[in-house]
């Protein structure tokens, strides 16, 4: 026998998109219904943001203490270490346990309604879970994004996608990593780190291709010093499997046979577009993605998409801050999402952020534009990191100092995206950087010292 709920507004996908939705629509009193099929919090700290970043520590506790065994510059002198990879998987699993576990307890207390099961779409007020039929006066679909998959190398046995790489039960002799993006980069390193033979296919010439040469240089110089294998110009053919090698095309047209013990396929993710009947709303579609306006909504009235669903750039705090401003707007407020920038950060060795405009992207703007760089080498507390390589770049306007992007490649940087945002949003000028007394012995120097060099009076370089 079917039941029937009502709700004002209903969710469906737990991820980030959806949950801060519910948090929020729950503090502002909106009745809500969230579905999620699988585990709240969805890829975020299921398979993605979190546990990726778990296993960067684990890989760079590891190859430090490595590094240490061998040769210390530091003094430090201690055995050849090992490596129970079980166990570091399930300090990573208790991680995202008490993450997922609070954010439970955050609807809860925001008396948000959870059902746990697949979603349905009936029409644009109706879903079905299961025996249960949902109607609703607002609908958010946040259902998320799925790896790309290769037809020549599908998922399993010896080829994994990032969600098995983020739970191995052992650490494989021989991988190959299949796209050198950021996620294929953050594993390969990881992977790398922890002990396995790495080599990096990509189809393009360089790696990182969506951000520029310079800023990916130092990750590109730091994958050649851990011995990481670059097939840059490479593209997989096929997978045979009684000899586990990997057939993979180069530059020239010829065939090699790469020999491996896995292969993890990262070539980029797609929305979450099939399987729970979208097609009955016969939306307006942006490529593979849900078409939205400025308030998230979709074509259809009181229907809105958020988070990877509704495309590029396909990052949580994205989602997050879509899914605050779509309860916002339901509960009758005046939003628009609207933001300067979005930071994209990769969280290699080292780490590169970037926010707002680079260089071309000012230049494609018609932007004329000062850009400034102040290198981590003259840095002290980079030095004191062991980290020398990498820089702060400044973008920003000649008439009027108003910075419009910054970017950093660096040991530690991700952090410095806090103060890149704020100054993009707060209409920073050079002035502005310059001014502020930066604390020593800081990374954030290097932020007040690109801003000085833009002006022409850097201290220390
Ligand atoms: C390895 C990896 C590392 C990443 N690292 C970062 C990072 O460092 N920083 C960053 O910003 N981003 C990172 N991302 C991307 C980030 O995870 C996504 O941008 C983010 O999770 C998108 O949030 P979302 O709410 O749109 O969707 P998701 O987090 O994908 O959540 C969607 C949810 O919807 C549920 N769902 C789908 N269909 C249905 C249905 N029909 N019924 C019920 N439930 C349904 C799914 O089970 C899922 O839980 C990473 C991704 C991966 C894979």
């Amino acid at each position: 026998m079917q039941q029937t709920l009502n709700t004002t507004l209903l969710i469906i996908g737990g991820g980030p998109g959806g949950y801060v939705t519910a948090i929020r629509a729950g503090q502002l009193g909106i009745p809500t219904i969230l579905v999620e099929g699988q585990s709240l919090g969805g890829t975020c700290l299921n398979i993605g943001c979190i546990p990726s970043k778990a296993l960067i520590h684990v890989a760079e506790q590891f190859h430090q203490t490595r590094q240490h065994s061998q040769h210390s510059a530091l003094g430090i002198s201690v055995g050849e270490p090992g490596l129970d990879i079980g166990k570091s998987v399930e300090w990573k699993d208790g991680i995202v346990d008490r993450l997922t576990t609070g954010v439970a307890a955050l609807l809860k207390k925001n008396k948000v309604q959870v059902i746990q099961g697949w979603a349905r779409i009936i029409d644009g007020k109706n879903v079905e879970v299961g025996d249960t039929r949902i109607q609703c006066e607002h609908l958010v679909l946040a259902t998320g994004s799925k790896s790309v998959n290769l037809p020549m190398l599908p998922i399993g046995g010896p080829i994994i996608s990032s969600t098995e790489a983020l739970a191995p039960t052992s650490v494989p002799k021989r991988l190959i990593v299949v796209g050198g993006g950021y996620i294929g980069l953050e594993l390969g390193i990881a992977y790398r780190k922890l002990g396995a033979d790495v080599s990096v296919v990509e189809a393009q010439d360089r790696i990182l291709p969506a951000y520029d040469a310079e800023l990916t240089q130092p990750v590109h110089e730091e994958l050649k010093k851990l011995g990481v294998k670059l097939y840059l110009k490479h593209s997989v053919e096929g997978f045979d499997s009684s000899s586990n090698t990997l057939q993979v095309r180069e530059p020239g047209g010829d065939t090699l046979n790469l020999e491996m013990d896995q292969v993890l396929v990262a070539v980029g993710r797609k929305p979450n577009t099939q399987g729970w009947n979208l097609e009955a709303l016969n939306l307006d579609m942006n490529g593979a993605a849900i078409t939205i306006d400025s308030r998230c909504q979709t074509s259809m009235r009181n229907v809105y998409a958020i988070g990877d669903l509704s495309g590029e750039p396909m990052l949580a705090h994205r989602a997050m801050a879509q899914g605050e401003m779509v309860a916002e707007l339901i509960s009758g407020k005046s939003r628009e999402f609207s933001p300067t920038a979005i930071a994209a950060v990769c969280f290699t060795d080292p780490e590169l952020v970037v926010v707002g405009k680079t260089p071309d992207d000012a230049k494609a703007a018609g932007l004329d534009c000062i850009v400034s760089s102040f290198p981590f080498a003259a840095n002290g507390r980079a030095m004191t990191l062991e980290s020398k390589s990498g820089f702060v770049r400044v973008v920003a306007r000649r008439d009027n100092h108003v910075i419009v992007g910054w970017q950093a490649v660096g040991v530690g940087v991700s952090e410095l995206s806090t103060a890149f945002g704020q100054s993009l949003e707060m209409g920073a000028r050079l002035e502005d950087i310059a001014g502020t007394i930066h604390a020593h012995p800081t990374l954030g120097e290097a932020v007040q010292e690109a801003a000085l060099r833009a002006l022409g009076h850097a201290l220390h370089l």
